[in-house]
């Protein structure tokens, strides 16, 4: 590993390789990534692997399409299929949800996004294993739809690398040395890097990182867990993506089995694991909302995490009194999806000195 660098991210996750990639591309080339684990093998490599146009608020919505615009493009950027498959994304709005979805829908097509509302007849006719009784309306999504994190990973580290980015796989950043509060290097299990800039994208430990430089950052870590079903044909292969939005209880098509989703517990450990009891819970509100699925045949199944801030936004960009020390952090559960404009906005900032794509501000860690 290098011992000095312009840049040190932490975190191989979809974001630290993106912040390389864009880093790069920028003409900020004497960066190193160090990832304690291997690049993935976070959140990112554990996620729905969505990505939608149809966020529930304006700046969220600004950093879908603005990531929208490269991920439709990394064929012709990169000459790489990313797998993109344009689903849509169905949330289901029951009673105690109507009003906030139909707000969110005004709120989506004010900005461009083509939601469009479906009555329940309409979604059983589209995806009859759904149970609507209970259901007001429906609010999609067209061009919402899935990719391979995975390959959009590999694609970022490939390039960056042959732009001369060191990516240091199994290498723990375990410390960040100041200097009269500015930012002079990071230690790490294989050795010390002597740096003046350092991205925290730690993603479910960017809090324990920030503390490092006695910055206290508001973020919670929740586990959710998926299941993946063997071969169910019963669910056509092009159904959408289908959000029970009152209790975050979804299913999609995987291949030809389904992904179902669910959960909200607050973690203590940074390494979720699977507990194959959850699957009774996830089961239960199957039973409700797609009773078909109980004769599904669960083969396998992960837990990641969500950081989520209070505000659900994600936290961006320098803090006051540590020079050098830059967040990219607390994405909670959009971080797939966003990781475009994510790496896009922390470069800018480094390279340019500001972010000009979006303005940080609302993402600023003192607004909290
Ligand atoms: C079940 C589930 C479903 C989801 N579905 C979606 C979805 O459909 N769409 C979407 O957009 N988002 C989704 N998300 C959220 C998304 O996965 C995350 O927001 C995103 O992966 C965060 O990316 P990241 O790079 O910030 O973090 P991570 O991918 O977690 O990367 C952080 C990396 O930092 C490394 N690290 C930590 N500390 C250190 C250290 N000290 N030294 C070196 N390395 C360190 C870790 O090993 C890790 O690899 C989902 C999440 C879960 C759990």
């Amino acid at each position: 590993m290098k011992s000095t660098a312009d840049v040190v991210i932490i975190g191989g996750g979809i974001q630290g390789t993106s912040i390389a990639y864009h880093l790069a591309k920028r003409g900020v080339r004497n960066v190193v990534l160090v990832e304690a684990d291997l690049v993935g093998s976070g959140s990112s490599g554990r996620s729905a692997a969505m990505i939608l146009l149809q966020m529930s608020r304006e700046m969220t919505i600004r950093l879908s399409q603005e990531s929208f615009k490269e991920y439709l493009n990394f064929d012709q950027e990169f000459g790489v299929d990313i797998g993109y498959k344009p689903i849509g994304y169905l949330n289901l709005a029951t009673k105690s949800v109507a009003d906030e979805l139909r707000a969110q829908v005004e709120l989506q097509r004010r900005f461009g996004v083509p939601t469009e509302m479906l009555s329940p007849q309409e979604i059983a006719r589209r995806v009859p294993a759904v149970n609507v009784d209970d259901v007001e309306f429906g609010a999609v999504c067209w061009q919402d739809g899935v990719i391979d994190p995975h390959m959009v990973m590999q694609t970022y580290v490939q390039n960056a690398r042959k732009l001369g980015v060191e990516f240091c796989e199994k290498v723990e950043a375990t410390g960040i040395v100041l200097e009269k509060d500015r930012v002079v290097g990071v230690n790490t299990s294989d050795g010390f890097v002597a740096t003046p800039i350092v991205v925290n994208a730690a993603g479910a430990r960017a809090a324990q990182v920030a503390s490092w430089v006695g910055v206290q950052l508001p973020i919670t870590n929740y586990k959710r867990t998926v299941f993946i079903t063997d071969r169910f044909d019963a669910i056509a292969d092009d159904a959408p993506f289908v959000n029970d939005a009152e209790v975050e209880w979804y299913f999609r098509k995987e291949g030809k089995g389904i992904l179902m989703g669910m959960g909200r517990e607050e973690s203590t450990t940074y390494e979720p694991q699977l507990e194959w009891e959850f699957l009774d819970a996830i089961i239960e509100r199957a039973l409700h909302r797609a009773p078909i699925l109980a004769n599904a045949r669960v083969m396998r199944g992960w837990a990641g995490m969500r950081s989520l801030t209070p505000d659900d936004y994600p936290i961006l960009g320098r803090v006051p009194n540590v020079d050098g020390f830059i967040n990219a952090c607390g994405w909670g559960g959009h971080g797939v999806m966003h990781a475009p404009v994510g790496g896009k906005l922390i470069a800018e900032l480094i390279a340019d000195g500001k972010a000009t794509t979006l303005d940080l501000t609302a993402f600023q860690l003192e607004r909290f």
